[in-house]
């Protein structure tokens, strides 16, 4: 794997998020919401950086399986989701590739009526935007490269890595190898 952010680059990079949220959201009570699965760990990161009384919790967007850079079909989840009508919104999420996925999470919660939503991800990925919308934080800015590590995953492995890295191609090779030796799929 070839690691693009160490664990040390990561802390940095996410406690200036958590500076740039604070003074942002500066007097407000703020509803932190976390996309799932993907923004766990930036979530938990993060949370106890702001020094801010906030609420937290989860909505979940998921595509169908396929190819990992092909987009499958948006399933979104707010059942388990805080009422956050009348609330400073800020939408965690740990990547912005093409930015459908933020762009319709987004909408979903317009449908609740907040007051406010903004939106912070770990990660923007230059070059790919297909939509107008824009996060409002971004801790990071990555070439295009498929990512693992820090909550985002291949095949629903390796968010558990304290550290970002691109997978190669021997990655890939070692990762069928496990899964078929295990019987994993
Ligand atoms: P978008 O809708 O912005 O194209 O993609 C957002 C979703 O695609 C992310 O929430 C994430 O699940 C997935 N994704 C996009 N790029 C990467 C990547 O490099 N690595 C991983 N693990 N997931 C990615
Ligand atoms: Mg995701």
């Amino acid at each position: 794997m070839k690691i693009l952010l160490d664990k040390e680059k990561l802390h940095d990079g996410v406690s200036r998020l958590a500076q740039d949220i604070e003074t942002a959201f500066e007097g407000r009570h703020m509803t932190i919401i976390g996309v799932l699965t993907g923004s766990v760990v930036l979530v938990a990161d993060l949370i106890r950086l702001i020094d801010q009384p906030m609420r937290v919790g989860v909505i979940q967007a998921s595509s169908y399986r396929g190819a990992t850079t092909e987009r499958g079909e948006l399933i979104i989840n707010s059942e388990l989701m805080l009422d956050i009508t009348g609330r400073d919104v800020l939408l965690v999420d740990d990547i912005f590739d093409t930015g459908h996925t933020l762009e319709r999470v987004v909408d979903k919660l317009h449908e609740f009526e907040p007051s406010s939503i903004r939106s912070a991800v770990l990660l923007r990925k230059e070059g790919r935007q297909e939509v107008e919308y824009e996060p409002d934080f971004a801790a990071f800015r990555i070439p295009d490269e498929f990512v693992v590590g820090y909550g985002l995953d291949y095949e629903d492995m390796y968010r558990n890595l304290p550290f970002l890295a691109a997978l190669e191609p021997e990655d890939l090779q070692k990762h069928a190898e496990h899964v078929s030796a295990n019987q994993l799929l």
